[in-house]
């Protein structure tokens, strides 16, 4: 890969990276999209990390749909579909990782300790291998785009990152790959995030800025369905993800809530000017 993307750089193509974990849905496929929209040559990497995986998380039973991913990624007009394994981006004697200091200390930070570090190091590893002049990363994953945003920066890597908008189901739930847990019984609740962010925007252009206000709302929307467990609610500033009491100005409710045993994240940027 690292010696393909030589060759690109020497001959003045410009590469669109779009790192992910497969199991692909619209969600991936749109960043594919905008990636080949901004650059002449398009890679994709399928590689489950376990590095961002916690003991008691599902790295063993993440789905997985390695044939399928290829094809739709050809359908996509992806170039070079980079599938490392585990050996090959960690082998024995591994010992380099990339911590942030602050930002990981909110939202998915707190209930997954590990995450961040290992999004951070495998990002890192995977822009030196495929060397893109762009990478595309997704809203959904907001916290996720801002730390690799800030160790684009801290580290000095020469990519433009490009954050793309949440894609959703029809019914309006995220597309994740992690859907693919919820029983039929499970998807009401499931929708309840998306029910209590437009809540939330409603109450905020409506003229209530009382952060405390609004998540009171936000969790009775949730807990009212059932199998649901708030892991966190927060209304954040947009760069430094510190709460906000007083919603002056643009914010990001960001909210993870197990379904059953699914945990699932979103969020929404609610703007009092509206
Ligand atoms: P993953 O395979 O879940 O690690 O995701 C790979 C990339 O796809 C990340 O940049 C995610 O933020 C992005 N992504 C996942 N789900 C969505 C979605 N529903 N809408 C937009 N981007 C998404």
């Amino acid at each position: 890969m690292q010696l393909q993307a030589e060759v690109l750089r020497r001959d003045g193509r410009r590469i669109a990276f779009v790192p992910t974990m497969g199991f692909f849905h619209e969600g991936h496929l749109s960043l594919m999209r905008i990636g080949r929209r901004e650059a002449d040559v398009l890679v994709v990497s399928i590689f489950v990390n376990p590095a961002q995986f916690g003991p008691e998380e599902d790295f063993d039973t993440y789905p997985r749909s390695f044939e399928k991913d290829l094809e739709l990624s050809r359908r996509e007009g992806v170039d070079l579909a980079f599938t490392p394994d585990k050996p090959q981006l960690y082998p024995d004697g591994y010992q380099t990782y990339v911590n942030l200091e602050n930002l990981p200390n909110h939202l998915c930070g707190l209930s997954r300790p590990v995450f961040f570090t290992g999004v951070a190091t495998v990002v890192a590893k995977l822009f030196n291998i495929v060397r893109p002049h762009i990478a595309v990363f997704g809203e959904k994953d907001y916290q996720q785009l801002l730390v690799i945003r800030r160790m684009v920066q801290d580290l000095d890597f020469d990519i433009e990152i490009i954050g793309a908008p949440i894609v959703r189901e029809p019914d309006g739930l995220a597309m994740s790959s992690r859907n693919n847990y919820l029983t039929a019984q499970q998807r009401p609740a499931a929708l309840s995030l998306y029910k209590s962010l437009n809540r939330a925007r409603a109450l905020v252009e409506s003229g209530i800025h009382d952060s405390v206000r609004i998540l009171k709302e936000v969790e009775r929307i949730i807990l009212a369905y059932p199998d649901t467990e708030i892991d966190y609610l927060a209304l954040c500033d947009l760069k430094s993800l510190e709460d906000v009491k007083n919603i002056d100005r643009p914010v990001l409710m960001a909210l993870a809530v197990k379904v059953g045993s699914t945990r699932l994240i979103d969020n929404m940027v609610l703007d009092p000017k509206c």
